[in-house]
């Protein structure tokens, strides 16, 4: 089963793409983290995406398809793979389609973990005081942008979903046994 976990920043989505991942033997595959990487290894990628993400902003789309539609490509992705912070955008949820198509696979579900904005700033607020290696992007300030960010390019992939009728909910305001419980439930139900 391919799926995309939707949410905005802080939502919880990787923590329930790797409970998710784990027992079903699905990679995640995450744009932020594979950003990560690519700052860290200082790689070409890594050295333009490195100033965006620190002002809380997007890189350019054809930067996280390309990852996207190289990684889809790996053995580990047969069986399935959840998708994490990927598509952020309009023009990024058409390329997956495309790329899809072209591949003979299919996008199974969109799960929306939804989470009120105080929570989510509260949350990366805590994040950012109980971690040792802060994520640069991991400020009050950035995280605002972030959340605006979100509200103006990702949102609107909320109704590019629904209309595809790929789109189911989960409360991500419950405790993460109980955000994975919903999540689990949709999953049986496909
Ligand atoms: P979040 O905590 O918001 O879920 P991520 O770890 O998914 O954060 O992403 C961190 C940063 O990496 C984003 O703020 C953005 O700069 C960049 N990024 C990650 N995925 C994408 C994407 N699909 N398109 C553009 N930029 C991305």
């Amino acid at each position: 089963m391919n799926l995309i976990l939707f949410g905005p920043p802080g939502a919880g989505k990787g923590t329930q793409a790797d409970l998710i991942a784990e027992p079903r033997g699905w990679p995640k595959l995450s744009t932020g983290d594979m950003l990560r990487a690519a700052v860290a290894a200082q790689t070409e990628i890594g050295k333009k995406a490195q100033k965006v993400m620190d002002r809380g902003e997007l890189v350019p789309d054809e930067v996280v398809v390309g990852i996207i539609s190289d990684r889809i490509d790996d053995p580990d992705c047969k069986a399935g793979f959840i998708l994490d912070g990927f598509p952020r955008t309009i023009p990024q949820a058409e390329a997956l389609d495309q790329m899809v198509a072209v591949k003979d696979l299919t996008l199974d579900v969109v799960i929306e973990i939804q989470v009120e904005d105080h929570v989510l700033i509260e949350r990366i607020e805590k994040r950012a005081t109980e971690s040792d290696q802060v994520r640069a992007d991991d400020n009050v300030e950035t995280l605002k942008n972030r959340l605006s960010v979100y509200r103006e390019q990702t949102a609107p992939l909320l109704p590019y979903y629904e209309k595809q009728g790929k789109l189911k909910a989960v409360d991500g305001m419950r405790d993460i046994e109980g955000v994975a419980a919903q999540i689990g439930d949709i999953l049986n139900h496909i």
